[in-house]
Formats: C-alpha cells, sequence, structure tokens
C-alpha cells in the first residue's frame, strides 16, 4: 500500500498492487536512485535508527506535474521502496528531509494507514446493512416520494446515494478529529527520532508552498481539515522538545547581545 502524505495537506491511503511500484508508476514517472550526499546520509542513519527495512531510496520527477512536496512509501515487507519527489529535495535542507521522513515513518509505525483502511472496511459493511435494512422499508421510498419498489434494487441504491451525503456530512468533524489525531502521533514519534526544530522549519515550508494558510479559521478548520493548523502542531513540537528550542532562543539572545 502507499502512503501519501505531505506533511502539512491532505492525503489518501491508495490500494497499491504489487505491480505499482514497478511496473504502473514509472509509466508516468522517472524514478531514479536518491544522489549520494547529506540528505541520503541522513535519511539512511534514521532508518537504521528506526530499524526500517527497505529496498531503497527513489526521487520521482513529481515536478513534472505539480510543484507540491511529498514523499511516500511503496511497496510490501522487506521490499518496501521509499519515494521522495524532487520537488520536496529540492526546498528541504538535509535535517528538514530528515524530520519528514521521521514522521512518514512514525504514520508507518503507528500502522495509521492500515488503521484507516480497516475503519473504512467496516464503515463500508455499516453502510451496505444499512442499504439492505433501508431497501425493505416502504417509509424510505415514501419520504422521497418514489413508489415503493424493493423488487427494484437499483433505485433504491440510486435513492441511498443521494441522501447519504446529508448523514456523512455530520461524520466528516469525526473522520477529521481522528486524522489530526494520527498526525500529532507521527509528529511526536518523529520528535523522537529527529530533530523537531527542523520539522517546525520543514512544516512552514510546505505549507507554504501548498498555499495553505499558517492560520485558519478554527471552526472551519476543526470540520474539514485532516492536518491540524500549523500554528497548532508547531506549538506542540515546541512542547515534546523545549531543550531543542530553548538552544536556538539562547543563541538567538546571544546573538541579540552582540549587537552595538
Ligand atoms: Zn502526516
Amino acid at each position: 500500500m502507499v502512503a501519501v502524505d505531505l506533511g502539512g495537506v491532505d492525503r489518501l491511503p491508495v490500494p497499491d498492487p504489487a505491480l505499482y511500484p514497478t511496473v504502473i508508476a514509472p509509466l508516468f514517472n522517472k524514478f531514479s536512485p536518491l544522489p549520494a550526499g547529506p540528505a541520503r546520509d541522513a535519511i539512511e542513519r534514521l532508518l537504521a535508527r528506526c530499524g526500517f527495512e527497505n529496498r531503497g531510496l527513489f526521487v520521482m520527477d513529481g515536478s513534472r506535474r505539480s510543484s507540491h512536496g511529498n514523499a511516500f512509501f511503496t511497496g510490501f515487507g522487506r521490499a518496501k521502496r521509499i519515494v521522495l519527489f524532487d520537488t520536496l529535495l529540492a526546498r528541504l535542507g538535509a535535517d528538514e528531509l530528515e524530520a519528514v521522513l521521521a514522521h512518514e515513518l512514525g504514520h508507518f509505525r503507528l500502522r495509521h494507514v492500515l488503521k484507516r483502511m480497516a475503519w473504512m472496511a467496516v464503515a463500508s459493511l455499516a453502510f451496505l446493512a444499512l442499504l439492505a435494512w433501508l431497501m425493505a422499508s416502504p417509509w424510505f421510498y415514501a419520504g422521497l416520494g418514489v413508489a415503493a419498489s424493493p423488487d427494484r434494487p437499483g433505485i433504491a441504491l440510486i435513492l441511498f446515494f443521494l441522501v447519504l451525503p446529508v448523514f456523512t456530512f455530520l461524520l466528516g468533524p469525526l473522520f477529521s478529529l481522528h486524522s489530526r489525531r494520527h498526525e500529532f502521533e507521527a509528529d511526536a514519534f518523529a520528535t523522537r527520532h529527529a530533530s523537531a526544530r527542523a520539522l517546525v522549519r520543514a512544516l512552514v515550508k510546505l505549507y507554504e508552498d501548498n498555499a495553505a494558510t499558517l492560520t485558519p479559521d478554527p471552526v472551519h478548520s476543526a470540520f474539514y481539515d485532516s492536518h491540524p493548523p500549523a500554528a497548532v502542531r508547531i506549538a506542540r513540537l515546541r512542547a515534546l522538545a523545549p531543550a531543542e528550542f530553548a538552544a536556538a532562543a539562547d543563541v538567538a539572545a546571544m546573538a541579540t547581545k552582540a549587537l552595538p
């Protein structure tokens, strides 16, 4: 499976048949091994620290279609590959890239994608059960001004999909809340294995590049956003690694004192 994550904006789990990394993806994008250098060294050290087995680090020419930064894992078990968009590589320093990868590893290690897919499977079954019940309920047809036709399941299916968004709209905030909790957990994982300050710098760049506001309306954000607002994430990261940020403040204070 593929966990696509911008670190800042929305992402989706995409089912990934074994063919995707080797056959399908190369049709649309060029993949090349991540060149040697500080970024590769930092990422390899991070993967070793976390005990993350993989079959190589690749760069994908994502800039052909979008300037958005992105990174994902693909493949199963030990055959996993790590793919970075060339735009991410161009935009972030080695320590920032390491921190973003640590966040992604957090999603992977904490099984966020699997959990989400399990939830979606349960929700799909629940909706199918609901549909089966509604199909046999005359009031369902009557309420929508349609003649009851339980022998024609297509009618019930169309009506069901017409009505469903009214109710799933109300479930939206719950899914958003769940997703934002996963983001906080992945951020906490990243601070344990990489630099919280580097993650903050990377987040600000990614939110900027994705033209996402750093200060969204809190109510709108609580309802719709799968990722927490940047300011909230940064505040939590600062709280998780106060020593790292205090050291930076000391340096800033010393620099200020040194000024005439
Ligand atoms: Zn994330």
